[in-house]
């Protein structure tokens, strides 16, 4: 199985509120008009700009092994490396918001914008992170039903319900841009299903994704990733540096195991420096959806919670 996939981009579209907290502010901290208005304007660009698509492709275990295995640069052991070895399904991805985001981020810098600039930056890489869940979602069958709402053309821009929201004046205090209104539009239009492998993950499985550069599989992972997946074919590019074009993709393999088999203790010697610890949030949500606590042993405190 391999498929090509577009989203609309009010699908993808990240809430204010994401944004904000991606780039360190607390959810309680007021937002000064002039940014609010220059965010309202980002989030409208990405909307006019963003062309997400994405690629899936089926690849048997054994193939797996030799794309993880890469150039033997991944750290000696890693969670990926137990993990995938008993998943039931293992598809190799990528995404991307398309070239004109960055095309006009550059646009913004050059032409002296650069709180603009800055914060479509950030609008689209948080944008690139929820088509990377969406997908991870379509694949899992948990996305928005088939056919859900519109899928505009992407030639011919977007969503109009959704820029009329957006337009909306929002001067609530403390935060005026109503992050709870915004962050509705990102399922207004809906999603397109991968239609081969909705509903096709094993029962009693949750997919999960894990990216080359992460938790010990090395970046460089990138180039027999990309050989087995060819994302070329959507636009996506891989650079000497193994940074992918445009910048706002997401590459990595979707794991369909048993929720008990994305389980892992954060206590992988390269776990010390990571700051993020993204790993606890996500098995927290696969141990949610499945009804259980979670209790893991916790890098930070050396503790088990
Ligand atoms: S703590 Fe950080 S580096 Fe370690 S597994 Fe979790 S996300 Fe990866």
């Amino acid at each position: 199985m391999r498929e090509i996939v577009r989203f609309p981009a009010d699908a993808c579209l990240p809430s204010a509120a994401d944004v904000l907290a991606a780039q360190g502010v607390p959810a309680d901290r007021e937002t000064p008009e002039p940014i609010a208005e220059a965010l309202r304007e980002a989030l409208k660009l990405f909307l006019e700009l963003a062309a997400p698509i994405g690629i899936v492709s089926e690849i048997p275990t054994a193939e797996f092994a030799e794309v993880y295995g890469g150039e033997g640069r991944n750290a000696q052991d890693s969670p990926l490396a137990g993990i995938f070895p008993k998943a039931g399904q293992l598809l190799l991805f990528a995404v991307t918001i398309g070239d004109r985001v960055g095309d006009e981020i550059s646009r913004l810098f050059a032409a002296g914008r650069f709180d603009l600039g800055y914060l479509l930056d950030a609008v689209a890489s948080s944008g690139t992170d929820r088509l990377a869940q969406k997908l991870q979602e379509c694949c899992g069958g948990t996305g928005d039903s088939p056919h859900a709402g519109t899928v505009p053309d992407t030639k011919t821009g977007p969503d109009e319900n959704a820029l009329r929201d957006i337009d909306v004046p929002v001067r609530t205090s403390p935060f005026p841009l109503s992050p709870s209104h915004l962050g509705d539009l990102g399922v207004l239009g809906g999603s397109i299903p991968v239609s081969e492998c909705a509903g096709r993950t094993p029962a009693g499985t949750v997919f999960l994704r894990y990216s080359p550069g992460y938790c010990g599989w090395d970046i460089t992972g990138q180039r027999q990733l990309f050989q087995a997946l060819r994302p070329e074919e959507i636009g996506i590019t891989l650079r000497e540096s193994c940074l992918m074009e445009p910048l706002k993709s997401i590459s990595g393999v979707l794991v369909a195991a048993r929720p008990e088999v994305h389980r892992f203790d954060n206590t992988y010697p390269f776990c010390s420096a990571c700051t993020t610890q993204t790993c606890r949030s996500r098995i927290a949500a696969v141990e949610e959806s499945r009804g259980t606590e979670t209790e893991f042993y916790h890098q930070d405190t050396k503790t088990r919670r």
